[in-house]
């Protein structure tokens, strides 16, 4: 698992990602905290960071 100050390096990921962008058997899905509009309650999701996409597990392996 990532630290927090290995967070603050990894600037392609963002906190609602579970892999780094381009990691096999994992895919960009549609953020559920903001329904992928990239924005919560006016400002940018933090969980997406703004792009409405995570990077999720895909392929349950
Ligand atoms: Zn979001």
């Amino acid at each position: 698992m990532v630290t927090n100050d290995d967070q603050e390096r990894n600037e392609g990921m963002e906190p609602g990602d579970e892999a780094e962008p381009g990691t096999p058997g994992t895919g960009e899905d549609i953020c559920r905290a903001c329904d992928g509009t990239g924005q919560l309650e006016g400002k940018e999701c933090p969980d997406c960071g703004g792009s409405g996409y995570v990077i999720r597990g895909i392929g349950g392996a």
